[in-house]
């Protein structure tokens, strides 16, 4: 009996001092093509009580997709992993942006993303008052892109359009320029995003544009990858692409380079918000003492964004585990960016960071 209290004791004191994290990615760790990975659910299950089946150790979950909530990619991840996941233990590439309802909350913000829905639908979510989507700045300004909406090629009616404008209240100067998501139309999102990054306060009328010098608007980018894996053979270009284009022409236009702030995977805003998701599940399972973590085990199987973001970030307590249900399939580690560790699939990397935790 005394030998059971001193293993509840000890086990007590091991609990206190719980300090770690876990954060998954979820396409190559824990399903594919949303067919769940084998093992995944058995791995998830290490992280539970065995008995209660309620959470035991701090996790979350963080993709590079975007244009939904967290609370919808939550539901989604839940039917293919068949356990219910809350949407405040995911991450989309857009979630880092929230605090930025708060500091532009005195100017007006573009939100550029695949349609009106989509960005209004993420204003309320994270909380912008003061925004235009993407779609209505452009009916507004259809001389924006005479090629797409000027009646003139066929009428030879200069100022017709095929897009009536709406009448609105005058407009806040845009401080700020986000992209949620990209856009289906990348020729349009770069002429406009060009002009209004040209001006001093993004208020641009059809014969009024102040220019400024130095670029004075802030532009947010969410999601940095370069291509993602489509139906067809070649891999797909995607926001990091559109980036690339928009860097360009505005240099070419200016002879300046583009500043811009970047969200997702492997840049660091997101996984300081990853460690605050991180901090924050450890102070709900109770270890308010140890709220802030000292490891943070980062799962992925995409070396350079996953395995790069954690390796960056090893200062602050990131270590990263590479998984080859994925992207990556190689023997051995990674030649140009290995990970701290790699195993073979992610219920693998769950035991190891139980063993490496003492848990
Ligand atoms: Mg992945």
């Amino acid at each position: 009996m005394a030998i059971d209290e001193t293993e509840l004791k000890t086990t007590e004191l091991i609990m206190k001092d719980l300090s770690f994290g876990v954060v998954f990615d979820i396409d190559g760790v824990l399903m594919r093509d949303g067919i769940i990975i084998p093992n995944a659910t058995q791995a998830l299950k290490l992280l539970e009580d065995k008995e209660t089946g309620e959470p035991k150790y701090p996790y979350i979950f963080m993709t590079n997709n975007g244009g939904f909530t967290e609370e919808e990619k939550a539901k989604k991840i839940s039917i293919v992993l068949e356990q219910e996941i809350p949407g405040d233990k995911v991450m989309v590439a857009h979630t880092p942006v929230k605090p930025l309802a708060e500091k532009y909350k005195d100017s007006d913000v573009l939100l550029i993303s695949k349609t009106h829905e989509t960005s209004k639908k993420l204003a309320d979510w994270y909380g912008f008052k003061n925004y235009k989507s993407f779609q209505q700045y452009i009916e507004e300004r259809p001389f924006l892109c005479p090629s797409k909406y000027s009646k003139f090629w066929t009428t030879g009616v200069a100022g017709e359009y095929d897009i009536k404008k709406e009448k609105t209240s005058e407009p806040l100067p845009i401080k700020s320029i986000i992209l949620l998501e990209e856009p289906n139309d990348w020729g349009e999102c770069i002429q406009v995003v060009s002009d209004i990054l040209q001006s001093k306060d993004g208020l641009l009328k059809k014969n009024h544009i102040d220019l400024s010098e130095e670029q004075i608007i802030d532009l947010h980018v969410c999601n940095p990858d370069f291509t993602y894996g489509g139906e067809f053979l070649l891999p797909r270009y995607t926001m990091g692409a559109l980036l690339e284009c928009i860097k360009l022409l505005f240099k070419t236009q200016t002879g300046r380079d583009l500043i811009y702030t970047l969200y997702g995977k492997p840049y660091p805003l997101t996984y300081q918000y990853g460690k605050q998701l991180i901090s924050d599940q450890i102070s709900k399972l109770g270890f308010q003492n140890a709220s802030i973590p000292k490891h943070i085990y980062a799962i992925g199987d995409n070396p350079y964004s996953d395995i790069k973001g954690a390796n960056n970030l090893e200062h602050e307590g990131w270590i990263s585990i590479l998984v080859k249900t994925g992207c990556f399939k190689g023997d051995g580690n990674h030649p140009e960016i290995p990970a701290k560790y790699v195993v073979d699939n992610v219920y693998d990397a769950i035991k190891l960071i139980l063993k490496l935790e003492g848990q």
